[in-house]
């Protein structure tokens, strides 16, 4: 056996050729000289055969997995290392080294190559949406027969910021791209309607109130004859606030509690605290507010009552003593409201 190339004799063939000869022709890995990848210039994605996939990516980190994706290893090689660097960048174009060290029949084996990488800027769908101004969901914030206060505002837009953030790390749509303020309240116009239902299920779940949707359609794809439509989320907060008197079942009530749950009241003709399911809502009458409360003083105490002088005209009135009150004591002032001509304390 003598091989065809240098005619060396009494050696070990490959492919019809001596190991040497083998060798000196061989490739360890196979890498294009140009790879083209196409990233979104807002959020990173990659485009890879018609998809974008992954995103908020760093730009080295996508060239390295470009480079690893190109790259093909003989079968022949074995305990293959291969590092990968990125040289410089010239523009958008990554001059990149790569070095390949395995064990090839025996030998030791080093490879270098050193490919570009292009990286082509582009825009994703999703953030092109996002940058005109796209929008599926408002949500509407509105108080129920009265005007929205700016504490309820803040909470509201505290709520609402912490549940886009969190969306937004998997929802390239949750974002907020206009906030109208109306006199009525505000509407918050959401990029994807996942997210804006998220918003109005976080707003009553910590604020209460009741929500209502409506779609409207704003346009019909002719190709497929279905319609795009967006929805308005009317997220309406209850008529009244925490400390504020409603009268339920002809007894009159403080509101001590208000979750998305219930209504936690507590009847001010005994003290009693009950939680209201918010079905019971429509129920309810708002009779007064935590600024009409006003101050009494105390002129005398018995184990039975406390009697005190009426706010408006001074006459004296007997109330029936309760527990919350045994710490009072004459000539103190005491907190009231009256409400349909009678007083009450809290
Ligand atoms: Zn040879
Ligand atoms: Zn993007």
């Amino acid at each position: 056996m003598f091989c065809p190339e240098c005619g060396a004799t009494d050696v070990e063939m490959v492919d019809g050729i001596c190991k040497n000869c083998f060798l000196k022709k061989y490739e360890l890995i196979k890498i294009p000289e140009n790879i083209t990848v196409t990233v979104c210039s807002h959020c990173n994605a990659k485009l890879e055969e018609g998809k974008w996939k992954d995103s908020y990516i760093p730009e080295e980190e996508i060239i390295y997995r470009a480079l690893e994706k190109n790259i093909e290893i003989d079968e022949l090689a074995e305990n293959e290392e291969i590092e990968l660097e990125i040289d410089q960048m010239r523009g958008t174009i990554a001059e990149c080294y790569v070095e390949a060290i395995a064990t090839v029949l025996g030998e030791e084996i080093v490879e270098t190559h050193t490919p570009n990488v292009k990286v082509n800027r582009s825009v994703c769908p999703e953030c092109s949406k996002r940058v005109a101004g796209y929008y599926e969901a408002v949500i509407q914030l509105r108080a129920d027969s009265r005007e929205l206060t700016t504490s309820e505002i803040e909470k509201a837009e505290k709520i609402i910021n912490r549940t886009i953030e969190k969306q937004s790390k998997k929802d390239k749509l949750a974002y907020i791209p206009q906030v109208a303020k109306l006199k009525e309240g505000r509407d918050y116009y959401i990029g994807s309607l996942k997210s804006g239902n998220k918003v109005a299920e976080h707003l009553k779940e910590e604020l209460g109130g009741t929500i209502k949707e409506s779609p409207r359609l704003i346009s019909e794809d002719r190709s497929t004859g279905k319609g795009l439509y967006r929805i308005w989320i009317s997220v309406r907060l209850p008529k009244f606030e925490i400390n504020d008197f409603i009268k339920y079942k002809d007894k009159i009530a403080k509101v001590i509690a208000i979750d998305g749950n219930r209504i936690q009241i507590e009847n001010l003709e005994n003290y009693e605290k009950i939680a209201l399911k918010w079905r019971e809502y429509d129920n309810l009458e708002k009779v007064s507010t935590k600024k009409d409360i006003t101050k009494a003083i105390i002129t005398a105490k018995s184990p039975s009552y406390l009697q005190i002088l009426d706010p408006e005209d001074y006459s004296p009135i007997d109330i029936d003593m309760n527990d919350k009150f045994e710490n009072y004591n004459i000539g103190e002032e005491i907190s009231c409201i009256k409400i349909e001509g009678k007083i009450y304390l809290i």
